[in-house]
C-alpha cells in the first residue's frame, strides 16, 4: 500500500471540523488498506507506531530532522531552520523544500507504508553510539523518496507531532462502519480495546476474523486493561439509594494509580493512562513479588507516598514526583516510599472482569498476603448514611480523598474503559471557599495583551463529554499562572496548535489559537453558574446555557497521569451544580 494513500486521507482528515466526517475519511482509509498492515496504518494514523503501553516512542528531536531535511532537499541546515522559524512547523517547512528540491524527482521510489513504518521503527529503536547519524540516513532515505505532502506527515510523525486528534473512539467507530458498514460491531469492538488496550491488535482481529474473533477476546497477561472509572454523587443517601440501598465503602487513596500483571516473578506495572511504568518503580515490583502469591493475575491499586518518618500518607503531588522518571529512582524510593493499597482483581488465573465485585474482592483477599507495602484497601459494607458520612470524615482524617461506594449487586461487574454507577465517588472540597477542583482541557488559547504581551492572557477551557465524545467549554482561565508557567505556555502548546477548531471541541467562544483537546489541568473556582456562553452540559438545566466556572484559577498542577478523556465530565459538572444549589437552599 502506497503511503501517498494515507498522506492524502490525513490531509482531508487535517481540513475537516466535523467529527463524523473525520470517521468516514478513516473508515474509508481502513477499507482500502489491506489486512496485514492495518494494525501499522491505525498506529500511524495516530502519529504511533506501537500501542502506548510498549512504551516505544517516536520522538525525534528536531535538530536531528533539520539535518535530514537539509540533506534531501540540498538545502543547508540554517535555511532549514529559517524557514521553519517563519512557518512555525517543521512539517510545513518540509513540505515547501522539498516542492523546490532540484534533485530530479523522476528517480523516486513510491513510498509504501510498510517502508515508512519500518523506517520509524528502526529510529525509534535505535540507541547508543551512531545511533544519531542512523537516525539521520533513515530519515534522509524516506524523504529522498517521498513527495513534498508525504515529507510533510513524515516530518510530522518522526518528532511524534501528528496531531491529528484522531480518539480512540473515532477509529472504533471507524473500523466498525469498515467493516459492518455500521456501527453495529461497536460494541464488540469496543470490548476487545477495552481488555487489550491495543486498537492495532484489535483492527487486525476485526480484518483478519470478523466478529467470531472479536467475540472471542479475552484478558492477557502483558497487556493492560482499560480502567473502569467511577461516577461522582456529593450526598450519601443519593450514593445508597443509587447502589440499591447498601454499598461497599473503599477509602478512596489519592496517588497514582497502577495496574500491575503477575506472572510468575515476571510483573509489570501500568499507569492509568497505560504506560509501562514498571522502571519508574522497583520497589513496588518487589513488594509485590513478596506479597502476591500467584502464576497470573491482574491486580488494580492506588500507590500512595508515605512519610518515611512518621508513616503518613502524602498528598498526590508528592507521588508525581516519582513518575517519568529515568535518573534517581533509586534514591527517590528511599526518600518518598509509597504503598499498594489492592483495590481490585481483574485475573486470577481466570478472568475475573465479569465477576461482580464481592467474588473479585474475595478473589483479591485470596491471592494477596499484606506486608508493610502492600496492603488490601480499608472497606466497610454500609447501608445508613450517617455511619457513611462518619466512614469519609475518617477516611479524610487519614489523608484520603474521600470514598469510592462500590455496588455489591449481582451485576457489578468490572466495567473496563467504562463510566458508571457501579462505584461511586464521594469526595470533599477542596478549600472552604471553593466548591471543588476540576481537571479541564485547554481547546483555545487567547493571545495577551500589557504585562502578557508575548504570550497567553487567558486559556478557552473544556470538560469532556464522555456521551458524544466531544469536549465542552466551561471557562476561561487567566488566574493563578505563576510567572515561570505564563512565560512557558507557548512553547508547552506549541505542539497542540491548529488552525481551525477542532472536530471533537463544541464551543461558541472563538479563541485567537485553537488546539487540539490534549493536556489537562487541575483548577479551583469558586462557584458553577449558568452562562449563555459556553457549552458544558449546554442545555440541561434552561434552555440556552450551559455551564460556566467563576473565577477559576489554576492550582499548578499539570495533571499529566490523565488522559484528555480522563478530565471532568460535563455530567460531573452538573451533578456539582445541583449539588451546590441544594447547598445554598439548605
Ligand atoms: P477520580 O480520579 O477523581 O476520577 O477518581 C477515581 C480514581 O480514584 C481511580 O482512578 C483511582 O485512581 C482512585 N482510587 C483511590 N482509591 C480507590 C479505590 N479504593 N477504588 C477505586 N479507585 C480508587
Amino acid at each position: 500500500m502506497r503511503y501517498s494513500i494515507i498522506a492524502d486521507a490525513y490531509e482531508k482528515i487535517e481540513a475537516t471540523t466535523k467529527r463524523l466526517e473525520m470517521t468516514e475519511l478513516l473508515a474509508d482509509l481502513l477499507k482500502r488498506t489491506p489486512k496485514e498492515i492495518i494494525d501499522k496504518v491505525v498506529y500511524l494514523s495516530q502519529g504511533k507506531i506501537y500501542p502506548d503501553y510498549v512504551g516505544i516512542e517516536l520522538g525525534v528531536a528536531e535538530k536531528l530532522a533539520i539535518r535530514a531535511i537539509a540533506a534531501s532537499s540540498g538545502r543547508r541546515e540554517g535555511e532549514v531552520e529559517e524557514l521553519y522559524r517563519r512557518v512555525g512547523d517543521l512539517g510545513k517547512a518540509t513540505e515547501a523544500l522539498l516542492e523546490r528540491r532540484s534533485q530530479s524527482t523522476l528517480f523516486r521510489e513510491a513510498l509504501t507504508v510498510e517502508d515508512v513504518y519500518d523506517a520509524f521503527d528502526k529510529i525509534s529503536r535505535s540507541t547508543g553510539p551512531g545511533s544519531v547519524d542512523s537516525k539521520i540516513r533513515l530519515l534522509t532515505k524516506l524523504l529522498n523518496n517521498a513527495s513534498p505532502k508525504e515529507g510533510k506527515y513524515i516530518v510530522r510523525t518522526a518528532l511524534g507531532k501528528l496531531r491529528l486528534g484522531i480518539a480512540d473512539m473515532t477509529i472504533l467507530d471507524a473500523l466498525s462502519v469498515a467493516f459492518a458498514g455500521t456501527k453495529e460491531l461497536r460494541e464488540e469492538i469496543e470490548r476487545a480495546y477495552n481488555l487489550s488496550s491495543d486498537l492495532g491488535y484489535v483492527a487486525k482481529r476485526v480484518a483478519e476474523e470478523g466478529l467470531e474473533g472479536i467475540k472471542r477476546f479475552g484478558i492477557m497477561l502483558g497487556r493492560p486493561i482499560r480502567p473502569m472509572l467511577a461516577e461522582r454523587l456529593s450526598s450519601p443517601s443519593e450514593i445508597l439509594e443509587k447502589l440499591g440501598g447498601r454499598g461497599s465503602a473503599e477509602y478512596k487513596y489519592d496517588g497514582l494509580r497502577v495496574q500491575a500483571h503477575i506472572s510468575g516473578d515476571s510483573i509489570l506495572l501500568f499507569s492509568r493512562r497505560l504506560e509501562n511504568i514498571t522502571g519508574q518503580f522497583p520497589d513496588v515490583v518487589s513488594h509485590l513479588r513478596e506479597a502476591v502469591e500467584s502464576n497470573g493475575a491482574v491486580l488494580e491499586g492506588e500507590c500512595v507516598g508515605v512519610d518515611p518518618n512518621t508513616g503518613e500518607m502524602l498528598p498526590f503531588q508528592m507521588i508525581s514526583q516519582r513518575r517519568g522518571r529515568k535518573y534517581m529512582v533509586e534514591e527517590m524510593a528511599e526518600e518518598i516510599p509509597v504503598i499498594f493499597f489492592a483495590f481490585d482483581a481483574l485475573y486470577a488465573g481466570r478472568d475475573l472482569t465479569r465477576e461482580p465485585y464481592p467474588v473479585r474482592r474475595r478473589e483479591l483477599e485470596g491471592i494477596v498476603r499484606e506486608t508493610d507495602f502492600v496492603k488490601i484497601a480499608e472497606r466497610k459494607i454500609v447501608e445508613d448514611p450517617d455511619e457513611l458520612e462518619a466512614y469519609f470524615e475518617h477516611a479524610i482524617s487519614l489523608g484520603c480523598e474521600g470514598l469510592v461506594v462500590k455496588s455489591l449487586q449481582d451485576n457489578s461487574i468490572y466495567q473496563a474503559g467504562a463510566r458508571g454507577w457501579l462505584w461511586i465517588k464521594y469526595k470533599r472540597s477542596y478549600k472552604a471557599e471553593a466548591i471543588d477542583t476540576f481537571d479541564l482541557v485547554p481547546v483555545g488559547a487567547f493571545m495577551g495583551r500589557g504585562k502578557r504581551a508575548g504570550t497567553y492572557g487567558a486559556l478557552l477551557m473544556a470538560a469532556y463529554n464522555d456521551e458524544e465524545d466531544v469536549f465542552e467549554t466551561i471557562c476561561k482561565l487567566g488566574s493563578g499562572f505563576t510567572d515561570e508557567d505564563l512565560k512557558s505556555l507557548p512553547e508547552r502548546m506549541w505542539p497542540y496548535i491548529i488552525n481551525h477548531k477542532h472536530p471533537r471541541v463544541k464551543s461558541q467562544i472563538e479563541p485567537d489559537i485553537w488546539l487540539v483537546p490534549s493536556l489537562v489541568m487541575e483548577i479551583a473556582a469558586d462557584e458553577i453558574s449558568l452562562s449563555p456562553l459556553h457549552t458544558c452540559s449546554k442545555d440541561s438545566v434552561r434552555k440556552g446555557s450551559g455551564f460556566a466556572l467563576r473565577f477559576p484559577r489554576f492550582t499548578g498542577n499539570w495533571r499529566a497521569d490523565k488522559s484528555p478523556e480522563d478530565a471532568t465530565t460535563s455530567r460531573e459538572v452538573a451533578e456539582m451544580y445541583r449539588n451546590q444549589l441544594k447547598r445554598i437552599s439548605e
